[in-house]
Formats: C-alpha cells, sequence, structure tokens
C-alpha cells in the first residue's frame, strides 16, 4: 500500500540516506556526468574512480581534521571482518591480553573473535546492568601493558554511547565507530585506528571505512593473506581488488553533502542534538508510559532505545507506526519488545517531530 506522505525512515542499519543524495544516485544509475556511463559499469581502475576516491579521503580527512599519519583505507567484509582483522594484526602471539570493555551487543561479538587470536582481558563489563550504562573514567583501570584498547564508541543495539573518551593515552586506542562516525566532531588525535562500515550514518552497506597510524600499519605480521593485511591495502590505495565503486561513490556523494550542504561535523552534531533532545524529552514527558533503556547520561545521540510500561502493546505501537508512515522502528531482535528510533545524520528534524506527536497521541490513546 502506498504512504500517503513520504515515509520517516528511522531504520538502525542500513539507514536513512539524504534525499539529494538519493537523487544523485539514481541519476548515476543512468549516467555519472563527469563520464556517461552508469555508476555500475564504470571500471575501478579507470582514472574517474580514483578521483573518487582521492576526494573521499580528501573530504574525510578535512570533515575530521584527520592527522597526515593516518591512512585511510576503504575495505569490505564489514565491521565484523575489523573484529577478527584486528587481533590478526595485532595481538597474535602477544602475551599480555588487550583491553576490551564489553558494553553491549556489538562490542560483545568482538571479544570473542579477539580471543581466538590471543588474551584479551575484559576491562569493563555492562552485563550486570543489562547494557544500559557505560563505565565513567574512574571506574575504568585501563592496563598499562595491553598491545591495544579497544572499545565501541555507539552501542548501535542498547541505545547507550560515550560523552567522555574512555583508556589511556598511551595505549594504542582502537575504535569501533560504525554508527556515530562522522555524527559529531571527534579527536581523532587520541585514536590509533578507528573503523566504522558505512551503512549506519556514512553511505549504503559495502563499504567499511578504516582510519589507520602509519606506526601501527608498519607492526602488522608479514605474510597475512593479502585480503587481510592492511599494508597491501594501503600500498594499493585501497584498490588491492576490485573495491565496492558503487557503496563507495554514494558514500562520496553523502560527504559531499555533509560539506557543503550541512557545513561539517560541528553543524551536524547541533542538528543531531536538537533530534535526539526532542525525542527524549518526549519519552521523559510520558509519566512513565515509555521507558527509555539507557542510563541519562549514556543515552545515545543516535539510537533512541525505549521501551513500553506494557510491553504487550509494542506490536500494536509498530503496526500503527507502520501505517501512519513511520519505518524501521522496531527493536533489535536481540531486545524484541524495545522500540529503536535511529536517528542518524539523514534524518531530519520534522520526521523526529511527527514521530513525537505519533508517541504522544499514541500515549493518550492507550495510557
Ligand atoms: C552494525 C554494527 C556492526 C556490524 O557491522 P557489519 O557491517 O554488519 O559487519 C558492528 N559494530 C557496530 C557498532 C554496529 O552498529
Amino acid at each position: 500500500m502506498p504512504c500517503p506522505t513520504p515515509p520517516h525512515n528511522f531504520s538502525a542499519g542500513p539507514g536513512a540516506l539524504p534525499d539529494p543524495v538519493l537523487l544523485a544516485t539514481q541519476q548515476a544509475l543512468r549516467e555519472i556526468p563527469e563520464t556517461g556511463l552508469p555508476i555500475l559499469g564504470i571500471s575501478h581502475r579507470s582514472p574517474w574512480f580514483r578521483n573518487v576516491l582521492d576526494e573521499a579521503e580528501q573530504l574525510l580527512r578535512s570533515l575530521l581534521g584527520l592527522h597526515p599519519s593516518f591512512h585511510v583505507l576503504f575495505l569490505q567484509g564489514g565491521s565484523t571482518l575489523q573484529f577478527s582483522q584486528i587481533p590478526i594484526s595485532f595481538l597474535r602471539g602477544h602475551t599480555s591480553p588487550a583491553d576490551y570493555l564489553h558494553t553491549g551487543y556489538w562490542s560483545g561479538k568482538s571479544i570473542p573473535e579477539a580471543r581466538r587470536e590471543g588474551p584479551v582481558r575484559v576491562a569493563w563489563s555492562g552485563e550486570p546492568h543489562a547494557f544500559r550504562s557505560l563505565p565513567n573514567p574512574s571506574e575504568l583501570s585501563p592496563s598499562p601493558n595491553a598491545p591495544y584498547f579497544h572499545y565501541v564508541s555507539n552501542e548501535t543495539v542498547e541505545g547507550v554511547q560515550f560523552h567522555h573518551t574512555p583508556g589511556r593515552d598511551d595505549i594504542p586506542r582502537f575504535c569501533d565507530m560504525s554508527s556515530d562516525l562522522l555524527s559529531a566532531p571527534v579527536d581523532t588525535s587520541r585514536f590509533s585506528l578507528i573503523y566504522a562500515h558505512a551503512q549506519k550514518n556514512l553511505g549504503p552497506s559495502g563499504v567499511t571505512l578504516v582510519l589507520i597510524r602509519d606506526e601501527l600499519l608498519q607492526t602488522t605480521p608479514p605474510n597475512l593473506p593479502s585480503m587481510l593485511d592492511y599494508r597491501r591495502h594501503a600500498e594499493a590505495r585501497s584498490i588491492y581488488n576490485t573495491p565496492p565503486v558503487f557503496a563507495i561513490y554514494v558514500t562520496l556523494l553523502v560527504l559531499r553533502w555533509l560539506h557543503h550542504d550541512i557545513g561539517g561535523l560541528a553543524a551536524m552534531n547541533a542538528i543531531n542534538q536538537t533530534k535526539a533532545r526532542t525525542l527524549y524529552h518526549t519519552l521523559d514527558s510520558s509519566s512513565g508510559f515509555y521507558l527509555p533503556r539507557a542510563h541519562p547520561d549514556h543515552r545515545s545521540v543516535m539510537n533512541v532505545v525505549f521501551d513500553l510500561h506494557d510491553p504487550n502493546l509494542s506490536p500494536t505501537l509498530l503496526l500503527q507506526a507502520q501505517h501512519a508512515g513511520f519505518h524501521g522502528l522496531e527493536g533489535h531482535r536481540s531486545l524484541p519488545s524495545s522500540i529503536r528510533a535511529s536517528l542518524y545524520n539523514a534524518v531530519p528534524q520534522s520526521s523526529v517531530d511527527a514521530l513525537c506527536d505519533f508517541l504522544r497521541d499514541f500515549a493518550r490513546r492507550h495510557g
């Protein structure tokens, strides 16, 4: 059944993309303006595609204020492959454990993969609190001997997000920023490796961004399978084999939008903060009809996860929401009765305002 109004897309991933990007993508499927060829039929070895990668890299460097010692790699395999590629590269053969924070579903996926490769110490776990909160700096005692410290900046499933940078500055800090990279400024100088697949906040699925310091790159072991060797990818400047041309091109369109239309990460953050504040305020003023999951200090700006005081009402809410044009609100399959509204960069304030009206109305009718 067609929707009378444009759909409001709160999908957790692949997430919403900006309208101008979708329009330009539609055009690119027929013909890229600069080449006259469709995006799905252009060689990755063409000078045009080299320029796409170079422009995407330059925009990322400028948006993030990236130190020149970082390599910018466009890889495949999703963030899940990074859960393995990281310990294969930096933990194998080590006797002191790497420090991992267990703050939710995704960090929980990264830890067993690391354990296959070497010793791991879970420096903090949110499991006793059902992953509703994150460690405050004083609760953490990161090891001074760890080969690296790994955490997830925004737990997409539970909706908890770090609003500070955990860990020690003298231990290489690695971060999975899959669901919040480019949503706000970040001090990349404090990191050695940052990774994020595109499909939450940066573009379509198929490409994974890895930002890695040159001095770290130089410590990868020799004789790794080439596709798992960051050094090979850096030497080949992300064209070691056929990269996901389409996904990288659409990511470039998103980067242009962020830079030229939005005006950079500080402006993006201001927009995102307002969206999140609007929605949390609606939930907080519902007299307990809606129950936000995360501790107020650790609420995610990107993924707002909440329960209904009566969880049996969740299917009704989701059905009515769908009819009213709100999509992607179902909670992750690990939290089946929760509702999750993902407020990625491309979700406009008007969609959040409309959702808040819907939620207030729903509570009036069922409260
Ligand atoms: C979605 C998600 C992943 C998994 O990414 P894939 O690209 O599906 O492998 C990993 N980490 C975080 C924080 C995520 O949100």
